[in-house]
C-alpha cells in the first residue's frame, strides 16, 4: 500500500515530498494515520495547483473498498472518498438520480473537491460541499469519527485537510434532470457590467469567459435544466449565439467540451464544461480564483479589467461565475452570494507568482476570499488578517482543528502558513 514519494499534482508545478500511500480498507487508512511518524494529510485527485495537500505521510482514497449506496428514501448516495465526480454521477444517473451541480471538470474527487470548498455555477446553485450529510474521518489518532449535518460539520466539511483523513462522504441526492447548454459570443461589457445580475440569473448556471483586455466578454456559457416552454435566447443583452461548439479557449478544439447548441442531455454531460472520456493527462497551466460579494462584483471586475493589460499577457483564460451563499465555515461562498473570479494563468510559475500580489492588491477592498485549491499569496495583498477578515469563522475553524488535532499531526505548510491551524 506504499508507493514513491514522486507524484506530482496534475498541473506539475508541484512535487509532493510526501510519501504516498494507498490504503485498501477503512482499518487500512486508520492505521496507517495512527501509526504515521511525522505530519499526515490526505491526497485527492491532485488537482490543486499548491502545496494545499502535502505532508509526510499523504493517505491517497482511491483505492478504497468502500461500496457505493444509495439511499432513495434519504435521498442520499454513500460513496468514498477517492471517487471522482464523473463516476460517481454516471453510477447515479443510470440508477435515475443526480447531484444539484457539479464543477468544471469531472475528474476531481469528491473528498478534496469537498475540502477546498469547490463549486459550479449558478445563483440558486451552493457549492459541492453544500450537499455533503455526513462525513467518515479519521482523526489524529486512528478513531472513525462520522460527522454529521450540524455545527460541527459546518466546521468540517471544508476542512482543507486539517481535521483529518476523510473515508467516505454522504451527499444528498435529486431525481435525474435534463440540461441543455447555449453559448452566446462578444458580450458588451457595458452590457455585461450594467446588466451582470441578469445575465448571471439568465440560466441555471452561467460562465463568462474573458481575458479582461478585450473590448467584449468573449463568450458566456448558459446552462439550463430542461422545462416545459424553454425557448432558445437569440440576443442576451447584445451577444448573438455562437454558430457552433466553443471551447473556452479561442482557436482550441471544442471536441473535449460537453455538448452545446441547446442539446438536451443528463445533468452530468452538461454542468460541467469537459467531458470526462477525455482525460486531461497533464494540464500546461495554473489556476488562481477569488470569491467576492456578488454586490462588489461589477467594481472587482472593473478592476480587474484596469490591470487587463497586466493579465492577458499571463493568461490563458478568465471565468467569471455565480454561487449561491452557505453556511459553512471556510467555504469561499460562507454567508454571501458570491461571483467566482477564476482566472487559468500560462504555465509561467515565476511570472504569475511574481504578478498574484498585484493582483491581490487590486482585490483587496472588496474582501477576496481565495479558492483554497488554487493559487495565492500568503497575506493576500500584504495584509495579515486579510483571510481572517475575509472569513468570519476562521477562528471557529482553528479551534476545531485544534481540539481534533491537538498536537497538530495533519499539519502542514499550508495550513500555517495561512493561520487555517496553529
Ligand atoms: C482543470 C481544473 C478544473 C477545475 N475546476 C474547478 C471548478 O470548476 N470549480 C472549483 O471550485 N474548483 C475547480 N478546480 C479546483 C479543484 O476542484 C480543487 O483543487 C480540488 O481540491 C481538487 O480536488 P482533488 O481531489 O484533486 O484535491 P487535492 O488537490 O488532491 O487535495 C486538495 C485538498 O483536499 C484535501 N483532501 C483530499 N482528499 C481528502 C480526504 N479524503 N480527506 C480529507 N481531505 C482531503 C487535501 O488534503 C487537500 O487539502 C479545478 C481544478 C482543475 C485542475
Amino acid at each position: 500500500m506504499t508507493e514513491g514519494s514522486t507524484e506530482r499534482n496534475w498541473a506539475g508545478n508541484h512535487t509532493y515530498r510526501g510519501t504516498v500511500h494507498r490504503p485498501r480498507t477503512v482499518a487500512e487508512a486508520q492505521a496507517l494515520v495512527a501509526a504515521a511518524t511525522g505530519t499526515v494529510h490526505a491526497l485527492g485527485s491532485r488537482h490543486s495547483f499548491s502545496d494545499v495537500a502535502d505532508a509526510g505521510t499523504l493517505v491517497t482514497l482511491d483505492a478504497l473498498d468502500v461500496p457505493v449506496e444509495l439511499d432513495e428514501a434519504a435521498r442520499t448516495v454513500r460513496v468514498g472518498a477517492g471517487v471522482r465526480y464523473g463516476e460517481l454521477a454516471g453510477w447515479l444517473h443510470e440508477r435515475g438520480w443526480a447531484l444539484h451541480n457539479l464543477a468544471s471538470l469531472p475528474h476531481i474527487s469528491v473528498a478534496g473537491a469537498v475540502a477546498t470548498g469547490t463549486h459550479g455555477s449558478g445563483d440558486r446553485h451552493r457549492g459541492l460541499p453544500d450537499a455533503v450529510t455526513c462525513l467518515d474521518l479519521v482523526t489524529a489518532d486512528g478513531e472513525l469519527l462520522p460527522v454529521r449535518r450540524d455545527a460541527e460539520l459546518a466546521g468540517a466539511v471544508v476542512g482543507v485537510g486539517a481535521l483529518g483523513v476523510v473515508t467516505a462522504l454522504t451527499l444528498r441526492v435529486e431525481p435525474t434532470y435534463d440540461v441543455l447548454q447555449e453559448v452566446h459570443t462578444d458580450l458588451p461589457w457595458d452590457a455585461a457590467l450594467t446588466h451582470l445580475d441578469d445575465v448571471l440569473s439568465s440560466a441555471d448556471s452561467v460562465s463568462l469567459f474573458t481575458d479582461y483586455a478585450s473590448p467584449t466578454v468573449a463568450q458566456v456559457w448558459r446552462k439550463s435544466r430542461v422545462r416545459p416552454g424553454w425557448e432558445p435566447r437569440r440576443d442576451l443583452f447584445g451577444a448573438r449565439p455562437a454558430d457552433g461548439p466553443r471551447h473556452p479557449l479561442a482557436g482550441v478544439d471544442p471536441v473535449s467540451t460537453t455538448t452545446q447548441g441547446a442539446v438536451a442531455g443528463p445533468w452530468h454531460e452538461r454542468w460541467p464544461h469537459f467531458r470526462l472520456e477525455f482525460t486531461p493527462s497533464h494540464g500546461d497551466e495554473l489556476q488562481s480564483e477569488y470569491l467576492v460579494d456578488r454586490r462588489d462584483a461589477p467594481a472587482a471586475i472593473e478592476a480587474l479589467r484596469g490591470i487587463g493589460h497586466r493579465i492577458a499577457p499571463l493568461l490563458l483564460v478568465a471565468e467569471i461565475r455565480s454561487v449561491a451563499a452557505d453556511d459553512l465555515w471556510l467555504s469561499p461562498a460562507h454567508g454571501r452570494a458570491t461571483v467566482a473570479l477564476h482566472l487559468t494563468w500560462r504555465q509561467r510559475v515565476p511570472e504569475v507568482t511574481a504578478f498574484l500580489p498585484e493582483l491581490e492588491e487590486v482585490l483587496a477592498p472588496f474582501t477576496p476570499r481565495p479558492h483554497w485549491g488554487k493559487l495565492f499569496t500568503a497575506d493576500v495583498a500584504g495584509a495579515p488578517d486579510a483571510l481572517r477578515a475575509a472569513y468570519p469563522r476562521l477562528d471557529d475553524f482553528r479551534a476545531l482543528a485544534a481540539r481534533l488535532d491537538p498536537e497538530g499531526r495533519f499539519h502542514n505548510d499550508f495550513l500555517l502558513r495561512h493561520g487555517l491551524v496553529g
